[in-house]
């Protein structure tokens, strides 16, 4: 593992000396005759180097009374946003959305995640935090300006790549089980490890997720997917044991079955694979998702085959149909986006398919017209989908696949199918036969384009106008509109 590197605290210094926000807040502090930190998220990322654009302020006093004093000195009528349930309050400075809270203490009760509060100390608020890392505090008081408070060596641990709660994992976890999500999500982001005891507790209190919010466990489920290499917060998941509550249809994937010395793949591994490869090419959190969910019917499709050994007919098929109901568990939204993935996953095998030498245009049109505008996004999952243990075997997959891409794209060249519009509408064919709205309309609108896809005749207005006086003919209407439009 490579080594990190921090920034050191000299630096630390100068920066927040150099940031107009920390003086504004600190200068507001003394103002009020209050001590405020800066805490969290921000810290852990400031000294990793990463961008934050969050900061988190904590203070022995009002919040929102330091929310309103800081916003007093920005001026140009700053607006506080208050949330009075929570005492917090937001404001936006430049770039920076600054949330300002009192420091408080926590207790929780067995049946909710959500803790009683009271007004607590910095060292409370501290205590209340998930991991070391994200439990240091740079202080803005003027004597101690951008010293850091760091009372479970959160640097330690950010050095050693580790994730860590401050106190007893086990009621860590259990107070707040969305703590085993976020570990899990931090650990794929930083690509920190966790430590030994905190996976035990993990593992041990995994039931307890289910008291946790199908929106906020979605929520770190996508940012584990959108992270560099999710597949390393699937294995946790699924090791944890998390995974088969949460995402049972993913972790049902899992396994290989021998039958006559006949095995398969390991679907889940494979599918994680295929995920960390289409995450090297999208940042599109619904492509990802088309990736995890491409073979989701294998289970329920496997058969065994005496001469070919392991099957997964129509695995595509039924894979497609149970995307919405994955999408309505999961808490994922139900419009356009499980319709693209739906449509991903229903053509996932049809690019392969083309591969053979002998392909017609028809069948490249077809796949053109199918997949629509999504057809590139249809590529990148196919060329994602092609993994073996043999380095060989997937150079050559991806060699025969270049030359997919190629039809693909003289055929569109030549008929450009992409966003396919009918050239005849159901009124021009109406008008012309003089017709009322009937199925005679659809049929004659169904021909035309299949004579299109099967390359019969040509994509353009004139070719099409010809077929359907042709096709009415055929089926006994008579033209009485000499007029062409
Ligand atoms: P990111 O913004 O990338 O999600 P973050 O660490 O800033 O990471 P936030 O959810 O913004 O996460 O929370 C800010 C801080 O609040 C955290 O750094 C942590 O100290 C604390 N925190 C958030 N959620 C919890 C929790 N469930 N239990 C304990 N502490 C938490
Ligand atoms: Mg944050």
């Amino acid at each position: 593992m490579n080594k990190i590197i921090l920034k050191n605290q000299h630096t630390a210094l100068q920066e927040l000396v150099e940031n107009p926000v920390f003086k504004l807040i600190s200068d507001a502090s003394a103002k009020l005759n209050i001590e405020s930190y800066v805490i969290g998220g921000f810290v852990r990322d400031f000294f990793l180097n990463r961008p934050c654009k969050d900061i988190d302020i904590v203070c022995n006093g009002s919040g929102i009374e330091l929310a309103e004093e800081v916003a007093k000195r920005i001026g140009k009528n700053t607006k506080v946003t208050v949330f009075k349930n929570f005492g917090t309050a937001m404001l936006n400075y430049n770039d920076f959305e600054v949330e300002f809270v009192g420091a408080r203490k926590e207790s929780y009760q067995r049946g909710s995640r959500k803790p009683i509060v009271e007004d607590g100390t910095l060292e409370d608020d501290q205590n209340r935090r998930d991991f070391t890392i994200n439990a240091m505090a740079l202080s803005l008081q003027t004597a101690t300006y951008g010293a850091l408070i760091d009372p479970f060596n959160g640097i330690g641990d950010l050095q050693k790549k580790v994730l860590k709660t401050p106190l007893n994992p086990d009621i860590t976890y259990s107070d707040d089980p969305l703590r085993m999500m976020r570990a899990i999500r931090f650990s794929t982001q930083l690509n920190f490890n966790i430590d030994k005891s905190s996976l035990n507790s993990i593992t041990k209190n995994k039931e307890r997720i289910k008291i946790v919010s199908q929106e906020r466990i979605i929520d770190e489920l996508n940012k584990i997917i959108l992270a560099k290499q999710p597949s390393i917060g699937f294995k946790l998941l699924f090791d944890t044991g998390l995974l088969a509550i949460i995402f049972p249809e993913m972790d049902n994937l899992k396994g290989i079955e021998i039958k006559y010395g006949k095995g398969h793949k390991d679907n889940f591994y494979h599918t994680i694979e295929v995920l960390d490869n289409i995450a090297l090419k999208t940042d599109n959190l619904w492509l990802r998702w088309a990736a995890i969910l491409h073979d989701i019917a294998k289970p329920a499709t496997k058969r065994f085959d005496n001469e070919v050994g392991w099957t997964f007919h129509g695995h595509e098929d039924k894979g497609a149909r149970m995307v919405p109901a994955v999408f309505k568990k999961l808490k994922l939204p139900l419009d356009n986006k499980m319709k693209y993935v739906q449509k991903l996953v229903l053509l996932h095998l049809r690019p392969i398919a083309l591969v053979k030498e002998t392909v017609s245009d028809s069948a490249v049109r077809r796949l053109l017209f199918e997949a629509g505008e999504d057809i590139d996004d249809l590529m990148t999952l196919c060329s994602a989908d092609i993994t073996s243990k043999n380095p060989e075997k997937v150079k050559k997959y991806l060699a025969n696949f270049e030359m997919v891409k190629q039809k693909l794209k003289e055929v569109e060249e030549k008929d450009q199918l992409r966003n396919w519009q009918p050239p005849i509408s159901g009124e021009l064919i109406m008008e012309t036969f003089n017709l009322k709205p009937c199925r005679e309309i659809g049929k004659i609108k169904d021909a035309i384009r299949e004579a299109i896809l099967e390359g019969d005749i040509e994509n353009n207005y004139e070719a099409a106008y010809q077929f359907m006086l042709k096709k009415g003919k055929e089926l006994g209407l008579e033209k009485t509109n000499n007029k062409q439009p």
